[in-house]
Formats: structure tokens, sequence, C-alpha cells
């Protein structure tokens, strides 16, 4: 380069143009891609309806059209054949940076980097298995870095194969309570004293300030652990927070238009929880009857993590209650597979339980598409419909004959992007 365009560089005008040059040589509009994805059925997740020899049109991310007339001249044309479209799957309870192999191995030897390249194999093994959502409700890693947010940040920017991540941070506990790392890994006194920053708060100002920080630190979700189930002393599901305390959180995270979820498992927690304006109750087995006319009171979701009931071990077995029942009483059902206790990747298994434990399989899918999307308030997505995010997979079968066809997702797309397809 010549001295002359070396000194023209220099200019503020010059450095302002060349700076838009590239800044329009890698805008995603000069890379716009039209796709045509074809297969033999759609599943319409709101009607349970199957359509045969479906269409999609998906341009710049978006679905803009299903059977079009006409498509545009340069449209890629992807033909699943034999398969069921239908949207991305969306898992409202998954813990992205803990395998759940040792809980206490990595809480006590993993710093924020690491949790992260395992965070963000996690991540990848749950996008291939078809779900282009996730909510990720709690760091145990005690490091005050909210892992789960870079992780966000870094599906966003396709820096790495990963769902969209909507993270809680860590999650709001008492001191010694259900979501304390000092103990789940039994540590003697003054080793693991957290604070507010790592979520451990015990009163309406720590609350307020653990609430704050997450939120600051780019949370998009607060999840507050209300009643014990793990923790080491206690009975399972003993009420852990005051309504008065879960209120306080409530109403500062609404503030922010962030909406919380609560770590509920006997009765009382998880009616206070409902009183004081939660959107989700997290694993509530052990619900009363109070508790299903507040759900319907309230439009709260019930986030059942079937699984994980059969998972941990307890003096007394935890019994889930039969999702038919709970379903029929107008209970809103989001799917949370709390993947980490189960594996990463597993997560549709969990859509399967839901099924063994009464639901239909139409039921079970809407919990894992438009309801968790309601209940997140995330209305662009859950559903295929031209306007909304292209978030697709495809599935060999028929997943309403066959809730078990969603274990093999053959095709995924997000945001337009293909992450799976079919050799
Ligand atoms: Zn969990």
């Amino acid at each position: 380069m010549s001295r002359v365009s070396i000194n023209l560089l220099r200019t503020p005008v010059a450095h302002a143009l060349l700076l838009l040059m590239v800044a329009f040589a890698w805008s995603p509009v000069a890379h716009a891609e039209s796709l045509l994805i074809q297969a033999d059925r759609l599943l319409d997740v709101e009607t349970g309806e199957i359509s045969p020899d479906a269409r999609v049109l998906v341009v710049d991310g978006k679905i803009v059209g299903i059977n079009p007339e006409s498509i545009p001249q340069d449209a890629r044309i992807v033909d699943l054949g034999d398969r069921t479209l239908m949207p991305g799957l969306i898992d409202s309870h998954v813990h992205l940076t803990s395998s759940g192999d040792d809980f206490t191995r990595e809480i006590l030897t993993e710093n924020a980097a690491q949790a992260a390249m395992r965070g963000a194999e996690s991540a990848r093994v749950t996008l291939m298995a078809g779900f282009t959502t996730v909510r990720d409700l709690a760091q145990l890693i005690p490091s005050t870095t909210l892992i789960a947010v870079a992780l966000a940040d870094a599906s966003d920017k396709g820096w790495i194969p990963a769902p969209r991540i909507i993270t809680a941070g860590h999650a709001l506990s008492i001191t010694g309570g259900q979501i304390d790392p000092a103990m789940w890994v039994g540590s003697a006194e003054g080793i693991l004293n957290l604070g507010p920053e790592n979520g451990i708060a015990d009163s309406i100002d720590e609350l307020i300030k653990a609430t704050r920080y997450q939120i600051k630190h780019g949370a998009k979700f607060i999840k507050i652990a209300v009643t014990g189930v793990m923790s080491q002393h206690g009975i399972a599901g003993v009420q852990q927070y005051s309504e008065q305390e879960i209120r306080a959180v409530v109403e500062e995270a609404t503030r922010h238009g962030i909406r919380v979820a609560a770590h509920a498992v006997g009765a009382a927690g998880i009616n206070a929880a409902i009183r004081a304006g939660v959107t989700s109750i997290e694993h509530g087995w052990m619900f009363d009857d109070e508790s299903i006319r507040l759900f319907k009171k309230n439009g709260t979701y019930l986030v059942p993590t079937t699984r994980v009931a059969g998972v941990i071990s307890l003096e007394s077995p935890i019994v889930v209650p039969n999702l038919a029942k709970v379903a029929a009483a107008g209970v809103k059902i989001a799917m949370g597979s709390d993947a980490s206790v189960t594996r990463h990747g597993d997560n549709a298994n969990e859509i399967v339980a839901m099924v063994n434990l009464g639901l239909t399989p139409l039921q079970a899918i809407q919990a894992a598409t438009i309801g968790a999307a309601d209940m997140l308030g995330r209305p662009d997505r859950g559903r295929v419909q031209p306007g909304l995010l292209a978030d697709l997979i495809a599935v060999d079968g028929n997943p309403i004959e066959d809730i078990r066809a969603l274990a093999n997702v053959a095709f995924v797309m997000k945001g337009g992007k293909i992450y799976k397809q079919p050799d």
C-alpha cells in the first residue's frame, strides 16, 4: 500500500468509510439465503394435525411461508423425505455447566473457563438432540461469572453450536439451602461461604441484591429455591423462603421485565411461590388441592422434571403425580429435563416420560413447544408459522403415533442455519 493511501486511511472520513465497507461485507443481509425445507409430513403442534407433503420457506432465519405458491429463484431446496417436520423443541430446565457425573468435584475444582468448555459441549449435544431453546436454571460452579450468559452470547453470535439459551445465572438460595453449593459438597464451616453474587441470600435486602447482580450480568430469568429436596438437612420439600421474601424477588425481577422460576417441592412452598407471583414451579411433586386451585387461578406453569424424581435418592421416594390428572385439572405444563441430573442430549426422554405418566403425545409435545414458549414469554418460537424464528427439526416416523420418534432427530435448524441433516 502506498504512503498516500496509508495517509488517506488515517483521515477520520476515510476510516469511517472503511469501517462501513467492512461492516457491509460482513452484514448478514449480504448473505441472505432462502431455503425451502420439504418433508413428507408437517406437524401442527396446536392441533396435532399432520399435513402431507409440506414445504416451509425460510428466508434470513425466519419462516416466511408454508406451502408458498412461489419461491425465490435462488432458494436452496432441502428434501427431508419420509420425515415429520416440526418446531424445534424447548427444554425449560437444564444446567448446562454441570455434568452431574460428580457435582462435588466439579464445584470444588472447576473454574469458570473450564465450566464454560463443559457447558459448550452440553449445549452442542442438546442442540443436536433437537432442542433449539433451553432455559438454564442455575449454575452450581461457585464463580461470580455467569457462565451460561457467555454461552448464550456465543450461541447468538454463532461461535458455538448451541440452542438459544435463556439463563438465570445463579439460583437464589438460603445459606445451607437447596442450591447452596456448600451443601452439595458438604464443606466444613468457613469453606465456600458464598454471598448474593453467588445467589446465597438470607434477607429481603440480600435477595434484592442477588437478583440485581444476576440481572446486571445478563440473567434473563430468575430462579429461587423456595424449598429443599436434596439439601443435607431437613425434610424433603420443606419451605426455605417466606412468601414475603419470594414476593420481594418477583417484584424486583418484574421491574426489569424478568420472570421468576421457583424450585419448589413441598406444598407450602409451592403455594407461597404461586401466591407471590412466580411464573413456573420447578418439580412441584408434593402439591395439594390448594396448589391446583392456585396454579389455575394465576396461570402458573408446572415444570414437573419427572425423570429426576427417579434419579435422586431420598429416604422416602418421591412419587410423581399422574400428569393426565394434573393437565385435566387445568394446570399448564412445560417440559424440563433437569439435564445435568439427567444426561445432556437425552432431553427428549423427559417428553417420553411425560407420556408414560399420562399425557397424550400431543400434550407432551406442546409442553416442549407452545407451552414452553408461552411460559418463557417468547412468542417468536414454538410453532411452524410465518413470521416466527426458523427453528425447525425433523424426526423419523410420526411422534403423535409414537412419542419415541423424538429420540431420533434427523434434522436441526436454528435461525435458518442447518446444524444437522440426514446423510
Ligand atoms: Zn435443576
